[in-house]
């Protein structure tokens, strides 16, 4: 039986030096599970807090896990292990994000709301990291059984020509 788990407070939490730590099953991760092959298995994580040079307070994420993803080369299965780390600067929801903060690449912002949700937390940063075109470092292209018509590249360029809707 998992819980939700969430903070009411972010900002509280990283006052208080809170720290949390359990697992996640992908299961329950829907925007994960949707590019496995398999939904099996559990995301672990430790969320706990640190304050920035500027003083400002941060969430830090650690996120460990495998997704089993599809190569998109092949169509097959491919594991993909994680470990993720992460600095998540704390926002107050209207507050405007400076913009060095959004071209800062060690940390990320974060707006935070009531009852900030652990699993969302973790589902995002999954999100952020996985691979937008999965492939296996070596695999080959399955060959057609027969029928498949090859398509030019051309085809489909052509085909977002419209002709005459140019005046
Ligand atoms: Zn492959």
């Amino acid at each position: 039986m998992s819980q939700r788990c969430v903070i009411p407070d972010a900002f509280k939490f990283a006052a208080d030096g809170r720290r949390l730590e359990g697992t996640i099953p992908i299961a329950e991760c829907s925007r994960l599970a949707d590019m496995t092959t398999s939904a099996e298995g559990d995301i672990a994580y430790v969320l706990g807090s640190s304050q920035g040079v500027d003083g400002k307070w941060q969430l830090e994420l650690e996120v460990i896990g495998m997704l089993r993803l599809v190569c998109q080369r092949c169509l097959t299965e491919m594991p993909w292990p994680f470990e993720l780390a992460s600095t998540l600067l704390l926002v107050r929801p209207g507050e405007e994000i400076p913009e060095e903060e959004l071209e800062d690449e060690t940390r990320d912002a974060i707006e935070v709301q009531p009852d900030l949700e652990v699993k969302q937390l973790v589902e995002d940063e999954i999100l952020l990291a996985v691979p937008i075109v999965p492939r296996h470092e070596q695999c080959e292209i399955p060959q057609p059984s027969g029928g498949v018509t090859k398509e030019s590249p051309f085809a489909a360029l052509s085909g977002l020509k419209k002709p005459g809707s140019v005046q």
